[in-house]
C-alpha cells in the first residue's frame, strides 16, 4: 500500500478583504491527486508560489486541507484533531528543510537523540537513540562525525545531519524541502544520491521539492506544479 496518498485536496487562505469587505480566498491548492510508495522518490517541481510548500505542508499536518482526503501511513489526517495530527507527524514523517537548524551547541549524536531525551525517554530508549543515531551516521557517511558540534561541519554535512535527523523514528514519509538550495552543484548532486540511497534502503517514501530539473531525474517520480495544480 502507499505510504501517502492525497485525493482531491484543496486548501484555501483567507488572502485580505475585498471592497465589499468580505475574505477573499486564494487557492494554494487546487484538487491535487497523488500517491507515494515506499521506498520510492519524488521530485516535486514548479515554479514560485506554484503550491510545493503547501503540498508538503499539508502531508505534514501543518496546514489543514480545505477539502479532500490526506492518508499517511495509512491513518486519513484530515479527519485528525490537532494533538493527533501532531503525534501522526512526529512518528510517521520526517522533515528535512532547506536550513538544517541544528542547535550550535549539541555534538552530531546528541542532534539525533535530543528529541528522545526532551520527550524523556527512559535509560534502554536512550540507549536505543543512540544505537539508531550510529546506524543513521554510518548510512550518511558521517561515522567519524559523531562528536562534531555545527560549526565544525561543511555545508554538506550539516545537511546529512539534518537527513539522519529526519529518519530517527522511523517514518514512512521523509519531506525534503530544497535540501539543496544552499549548496554548490557538487555538493547537491552528493545530497541527491544520498537522498536516493537513503530511500532504497530505509524503504521510505521521500519527498523533495526541488528547482533543478537535473535532479528530478534521479527520481522515481516527478509531479509538476503550477499554479496550485499538478500538471
Ligand atoms: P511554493 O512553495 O511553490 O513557492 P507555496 O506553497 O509557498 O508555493 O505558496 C503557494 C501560494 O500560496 C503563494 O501564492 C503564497 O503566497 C500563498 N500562501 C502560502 N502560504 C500562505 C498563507 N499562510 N496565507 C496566505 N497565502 C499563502
Ligand atoms: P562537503 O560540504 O564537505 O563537501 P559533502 O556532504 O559533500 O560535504 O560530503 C563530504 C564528503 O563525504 C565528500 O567527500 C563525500 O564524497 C563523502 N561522502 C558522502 N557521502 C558519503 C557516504 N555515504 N559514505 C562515505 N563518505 C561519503
Amino acid at each position: 500500500p502507499a505510504a501517502l496518498t492525497l485525493h482531491d485536496v484543496v486548501v484555501r487562505y483567507a488572502d485580505g478583504t475585498d471592497e465589499t469587505g468580505a475574505t477573499r480566498w486564494f487557492t494554494a491548492l487546487d484538487h491535487v491527486s497523488m500517491q507515494a510508495l515506499p521506498g520510492t522518490m519524488t521530485a516535486i517541481l514548479g515554479p514560485s508560489g506554484s503550491g510545493k510548500s503547501t503540498l508538503l505542508s499539508v502531508i505534514a499536518g501543518l496546514v489543514v486541507p480545505t477539502s479532500g482526503e490526506v492518508s499517511v501511513a495509512g491513518t486519513r489526517l484530515d479527519r485528525l484533531n490537532e494533538n493527533a495530527r501532531t503525534a501522526l507527524r512526529r512518528d510517521h514523517v520526517g522533515i528535512a528543510f532547506q536550513q538544517p537548524n541544528l542547535l550550535p551547541s549539541l555534538m552530531t549524536t546528541e542532534q539525533l537523540t535530543v528529541m528522545a531525551h526532551l520527550a524523556g525517554a527512559s535509560r534502554s530508549e536512550m540507549k536505543q537513540a543512540r544505537i539508531r543515531a550510529a546506524e543513521l551516521l554510518d548510512l550518511v557517511g558521517l561515522t567519524d562525525q559523531g562528536d562534531r558540534r555545527p560549526h565544525q561541519l561543511s555545508g554538506g554535512q550539516r545537511q546529512r545531519v539534518n537527513i539522519a535527523r529526519a529518519l530517527m523514528r522511523h517514518p514512512e514519509v521523509l519531506l525534503a524541502d530544497e535540501p539543496t538550495s544552499a549548496l554548490d552543484h557538487e555538493r547537491s548532486r552528493s545530497i541527491i544520491e544520498l537522498l536516493t540511497r537513503v530511500t532504497r534502503e530505509t524503504g521510505v517514501a521521500t519527498l523533495m521539492v526541488t528547482h533543478d530539473t537535473e535532479f528530478a531525474d534521479d527520481a522515481d517520480d516527478v509531479v509538476h506544479m503550477r499554479d496550485g495544480r499538478i500538471s
